[in-house]
């Protein structure tokens, strides 16, 4: 399947490119949360992050935390976000596995509207029984 990323990858689509190798590609958010918000993607085609193979989603992890650590000395930034977003509830939108690395300032509350839910009594540890035993 081809996304916007592919061409990326072969080039077709011009991207500030901050790290490759041969698994994968790295490149600044056209659309960045805060400037030097980076994304890493597979090179082989996976439609997203459970679709990945484990070697691959552990390396986009490693290369991820390279970069967080450069961005963070040399921006500077206070903090970073991993976010990857697997699927269209999720909010994904290319639908090419990838890694948000998103640098973070003191108090710039880029994500201030998050919601929650709260569980009912009892409800969490049902929850948690049922994700153990599943996992088991
Ligand atoms: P997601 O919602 O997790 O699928 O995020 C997709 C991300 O890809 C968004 O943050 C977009 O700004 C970014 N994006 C889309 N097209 C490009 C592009 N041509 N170059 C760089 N980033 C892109």
């Amino acid at each position: 399947m081809s996304t916007i990323f592919s061409k990326i990858i072969t080039r077709e689509i011009p991207a500030h490119i901050v790290y490759e190798d041969d698994v994968v590609l790295a490149f600044l958010d056209i659309k960045p949360i805060n400037k030097g918000h980076t994304l890493i993607i597979p090179k082989l085609h996976s439609e997203d992050g459970l679709a990945c193979d484990a070697a691959t989603m552990a390396h986009i992890i490693e290369v991820g935390q390279t970069i967080a650590h450069t961005l963070k000395a040399t921006l500077p930034c206070d903090g970073i976000n991993f976010i990857m977003n697997n699927g269209a509830a999720a909010g994904q939108e290319v639908f090419h596995t990838h890694l948000h690395v998103v640098p973070r300032h003191s108090g710039d509350n880029s994500f201030e509207h998050a919601k929650h839910v709260t569980y009912e009594n009892g409800e969490a540890a049902g929850l948690a029984v049922t994700i153990k035993t599943s996992l088991a």
